[in-house]
């Protein structure tokens, strides 16, 4: 997914941190610390635990508890995607990378067609989690409330478990809505999908998941809640993309490069200028060459790098101090659905096509874009 940075790798799995969340930290901080009575009042009332809150509501340690409750929910939708990643690893399913969002992740795993044997665990493994995790921080308030013997220390420790029990409590609810983007939106389609087609049975839990972004939403602005209008705008997103990739692979499926590919590809020379490039690009439209050097494909030149160079420097500079080496390729065999992915992972719009060491091909972003109006008839 673009705009997501790397924070680290865990069971080889690279782990992203979508920038929405750096926005939504601090913004969920605020609203639990403006809170915090009304939460105070509802743990102690539904547990039946009295809380003092002499050292919660001082100064501005309600703000500090807000981080702490909004880091330690976050960590929580962490635990949940890696209980999804593990249980799919487990299955032999190849897991690219888990993006943290703002209510929830997204596993990013190599899977064509989801088959619904496997689905049905996957997918509820992940608020099974949330529960035990609710269920677990639950237990530790009550042990709090137990041994910590200065009452205003225990009422901090027994806001902040009781706060992410019930969160977590909040996940495992949530993500069993029957309706993308959530988990129990990949349970509704397993089960539709043993008497329909895949691609049909994820079409209507993507609708339904609109749906519940609507009532969400409208919900929202009556009750004058922003996070719910957030979350109804997450669901929205999250259940369009949804029926979007699994449109794309259906249509695309059984298409190889080698189909698509246009066999008349323009190469440059490693020695051409920058200048002369941008020509051939006006001259040509297309806005990329592979380059060639005695027969051998060496690197891409694409408008990106043309760009970098300052118009003085365009007629001195050559091709081989900006195209980018060891360029991406794909075999004429691999399926048009590889080449999408490689082409939005790594946001470029070209990939040669290698038969060997033989160039063969290029396809563009819009080559398959254009194949995928086409099919859609
Ligand atoms: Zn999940």
């Amino acid at each position: 997914m673009n705009g997501s940075l790397k924070i680290g790798t865990i069971y080889g799995i690279p782990v992203l941190l979508h920038w929405t969340f750096l926005l939504i930290i601090p913004f969920f901080a605020w609203i639990i610390g403006s809170q915090i009575i009304l939460t105070v009042n509802l743990i102690s009332d539904l547990f039946s635990i009295p809380i003092d809150t002499s050292l919660i509501t001082a100064g501005l340690t309600p703000y500090i508890l807000g981080t702490v409750v909004a880091l330690g929910l976050f960590f929580g939708v962490f635990i949940h995607e890696m209980a999804h990643c593990v249980l799919a690893k487990s299955k032999g399913i190849k897991i690219n990378s888990i993006t943290l969002l703002i209510f929830g992740g997204i596993s990013s795993m190599e899977e064509q067609t989801p088959d619904p044997k496997v689905e049905l665990p996957m997918a509820l493994v992940g608020p099974l989690t949330s529960l035990a995790v609710g269920i677990i921080c639950l237990g530790i308030m009550y042990l709090c409330d137990a041994v910590i013997t200065a009452a205003p220390l225990a009422g901090l420790f027994v806001f902040i478990f009781g706060y992410l029990g019930l969160l977590n409590v909040f996940l495992f609810g949530f993500n069993l809505l029957p309706a993308f983007p959530m988990d129990g939106g990949r349970v509704l389609r397993a089960w539709l999908a043993r008497g329909m087609p895949l691609n049909k049975a994820t079409r209507i839990a993507a609708d339904v998941g609109k749906v519940f972004a609507v009532l969400f939403g409208l919900l929202g602005i009556f009750l004058l809640s922003p996070i719910l209008i957030l979350i109804a705008f997450f669901i929205y997103i999250g259940a369009t993309q949804e029926s979007t990739a699994i449109k794309y692979s259906f249509l695309l499926k059984d298409v190889t490069v080698g189909d698509i590919m246009a066999r008349d590809v323009l190469t440059v020379a490693p020695d051409m200028t920058v200048r002369s490039v941008i020509d051939l690009m006006y001259s040509t439209k297309h806005l990329g060459f592979p380059v060639r050097d005695r027969g051998m494909v060496i690197g891409m030149v694409t408008l990106a790098d043309v760009h970098k160079i300052p118009p003085l420097d365009r007629e001195a500079m050559q091709v081989r101090d900006i195209m980018t080496r060891g360029a991406i390729s794909l075999s004429p065999s691999a399926p048009v659905i590889d080449a999408l992915r490689i082409m939005s992972g790594n946001n470029i719009g070209r990939i040669p096509i290698m038969d060997g060491d033989m160039l063969v091909g290029i396809v563009s972003r819009t080559d398959i874009l254009k194949v995928i109006e086409l099919k859609e008839m």
